[in-house]
């Protein structure tokens, strides 16, 4: 049977390489993105050159309806999700709390606890056996600021990864009877175009002395972890939260 997966925000960084390791192994990837078509029809075009299946469909996770079509739009080309990694996410420049404006935070929990709450109830009305479905797994991408708290830079950022474990731990239960997984990954300094969107272009090569791998991590180093999470080869992991940040 096919296995369909959506990875939100998989236009680039971490997102574009779990898109590319899991049409690898097998998986037929929904390839979603905000604005960046040319950059979500580059991975496409990749996993399709390599002999895998994906397409590219757009969506902001701050738009319900556009959500909801791209789920729609899924069944009706890709067929019945099995898999979904929410994945898409934004900082913003560093402040202090006492700096932050209610619109700095509005978009914060929009786009990265909003939009993967509705994604998630899209994907669970799909595979959970109690709404005819046939299981699933679901990954969410946390982040070190969650246990770290980012101070000084984006509290924010991290109060909304925060939400994300929690909503993990509080879904993994809710549907561990259903044949669904939900477990997340909270990467630590991952080389990316984010810093870079946050205004901190240097930011891995600035902490990494830090790491105690002296290091930043890789887009693929994350990307294992997510397709393993995803995989029949972990069938009775459920609930965790996998750090994935060289010690840090
Ligand atoms: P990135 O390179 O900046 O890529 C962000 C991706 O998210 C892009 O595909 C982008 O789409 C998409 N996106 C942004 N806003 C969106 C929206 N409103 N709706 C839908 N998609 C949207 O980021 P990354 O570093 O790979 O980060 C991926 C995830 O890992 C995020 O959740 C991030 O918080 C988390 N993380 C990253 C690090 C790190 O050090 N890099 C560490 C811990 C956790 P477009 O191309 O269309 O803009």
């Amino acid at each position: 049977m096919e296995k369909v997966l959506l990875i939100t925000g998989a236009s680039r960084g971490i997102g574009a390489a779990c898109a590319r390791l899991a049409a690898r192994q097998g998986w037929t990837v929904a390839v979603n993105y905000a604005s960046r078509a040319d950059a979500a029809q580059a991975v496409v075009d990749d996993i399709r050159a390599a002999g895998g299946r994906a397409e590219a469909f757009q969506a902001d996770m701050r738009d319900e309806t556009q959500i909801v079509s791209m789920f729609e739009a899924i069944d009706t080309h890709l067929g019945r999700l099995r898999g979904l990694v929410n994945n898409a996410g934004v900082v913003d420049v560093p402040a202090r709390v006492d700096q932050m404006s209610r619109e700095r935070l509005l978009r914060m929990f929009d786009i990265n606890v909003l939009g993967a709450f509705s994604c998630t109830r899209e994907a669970v009305r799909r595979m959970s056996t109690k709404h005819g479905g046939t299981g699933g797994a679901i990954v969410n991408v946390s982040s070190a600021a969650a246990r770290l708290g980012a101070a000084g830079q984006y509290v924010d950022y991290a109060a909304a990864k925060g939400a994300m474990d929690v909503l993990t731990v509080g879904l993994a239960r809710e549907v561990a009877a259903e044949g669904i997984r939900v477990n997340a990954v909270r990467p630590g300094l991952i080389e990316t175009d984010i810093h870079a969107s946050g205004g901190l272009p240097d930011r891995v090569r600035d902490l990494a002395p830090g790491v105690p791998m002296l290091r930043g991590g890789t887009a693929e180093e994350v990307a294992e972890a997510i397709v393993w999470l995803l995989s029949d080869a972990s069938p009775y992991t459920t609930m965790s939260l996998l750090e994935i940040s060289g010690g840090r």
